[in-house]
């Protein structure tokens, strides 16, 4: 928390603040947020999504309400609230449609939200609004065109262009983990044989890893090496390791490269678990990229710079798009301090 912000706004009012919640399958980061990206105000809580759907969305909205007074004990103004989820989310209605980890099933979180704290509300997926932080905030600043890849568990996508995530006719855009790289590889997790994440999330990473090394848990316990310890093993010299690396920075190129031919953007921003191996990954991925690219422009590979933050952050972006420019208090008065501005509202789309 800082203390940045409480000087009165160029039109004599508090400076604005968006309430912003990323909703996790097993806890929410939330945040009060300026529009210059500056969060005077961080808090995490569990989802508890074991409770059921009405639980945590009941979590949520005392969560984001308590926010709200917190801002205006603290000398802010909130302007809006900017919600994310998982899952399949319907931005334009404001419906979370279905999420399996926090248990959502046509949820209208955002008029929910409306009537409790009488703000504009915006709701958002979770990959798609970390990729807007990422884009206007993040390693993807000043880029324009921005695809922005996480590797986890699975590989999710979005590509931003000028500061909007593309969602696409039925909210499913920018799913790169599911492109067919291997047509005779492992079985994915959406049922098809194949997919990008099914040969290089950090699960797929590890189960690779088992299969040819041999195992070395006892029967019926979880690998043990997790992408982490692969990666670890490949830069010890560990055969195996590093072939199980190569075929993963193999996928990821072929998946990277068609990402490439249909977006063609300049920056492509690496998050998510495996990201965090560094140059043990960007830099033999940059060479394998280069190497499948023929007429298309290499774009530049960077690592994402926001973290976990990712998320609340561009829950906020979102919220504060709502808001006309002439309607955020203050908004002026720290402009520039963190290097960057949120785009005017007239660059905004639908996401
Ligand atoms: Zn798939």
């Amino acid at each position: 928390m800082t203390g940045r912000g409480h000087s009165p706004g160029g039109d004599g009012g508090r400076p604005a603040v968006a309430v912003a919640l990323d909703v996790g399958g097993t806890g929410m980061k939330c945040a009060l947020v300026r529009p210059d990206g500056t969060v005077v105000h961080a808090e995490r809580h569990p989802t508890d999504a074991g409770r059921g759907p009405e639980a945590v969305v009941a979590t949520i909205l005392d969560v984001a309400e308590g926010l709200a007074a917190r801002a205006h004990a603290t000398g802010f103004a909130p302007v809006a609230v900017g919600i994310a989820v998982p899952g399949v989310v319907d931005s334009t209605r404001g419906v979370a449609v279905w999420s399996a980890n926090v248990g959502f099933r046509d949820v209208p979180l955002r008029d929910l939200a409306v009537a409790r704290l009488g703000l504009p509300t915006a709701l958002g997926h979770d990959v798609r609004v970390g990729a807007l932080a990422e884009a206007r905030l993040g390693a993807g600043r000043d880029a324009g065109h921005v695809l922005f890849v996480a590797i986890g568990t699975g590989i999710a996508g979005a590509h931003v262009v000028d500061g909007s995530a593309a969602a696409g006719a039925h909210g499913a855009a920018g799913e790169i983990g599911h492109i067919l790289v291997r047509p005779d590889g492992p079985r994915c997790g959406c049922g098809r044989y194949g997919c990008l994440e099914s040969l290089a999330s950090a699960s797929a990473v590890a189960r690779r890893y088992a299969e040819l090394a041999g195992p070395e848990a006892p029967a019926g316990t979880a690998p043990a090496v997790d992408a982490a310890g692969v990666a670890c093993r490949a830069a010890a010299g560990d055969p195996v390791a590093g072939r199980v690396w190569r075929e993963a920075v193999d996928a990821l190129a072929d998946g990277l490269a068609t990402g490439q031919a249909l977006f063609d953007v300049r920056t492509i921003v690496l998050g998510g678990g495996l990201a965090r191996a560094g140059d043990q990954l960007l830099d033999p991925l940059r060479a394998a990229l280069r190497d499948r690219l023929t007429f298309h422009r290499e774009p530049r590979l960077v690592p994402a710079a926001l973290g976990d933050q990712a998320g609340c952050l561009g829950a906020a972006l979102l919220a504060l798009d709502t808001v006309p420019a002439d309607e955020k208090p203050g908004a002026q008065d720290s402009a520039g301090a963190a290097g960057s501005t949120v785009p005017p509202s007239d660059e905004r789309q639908e996401s």
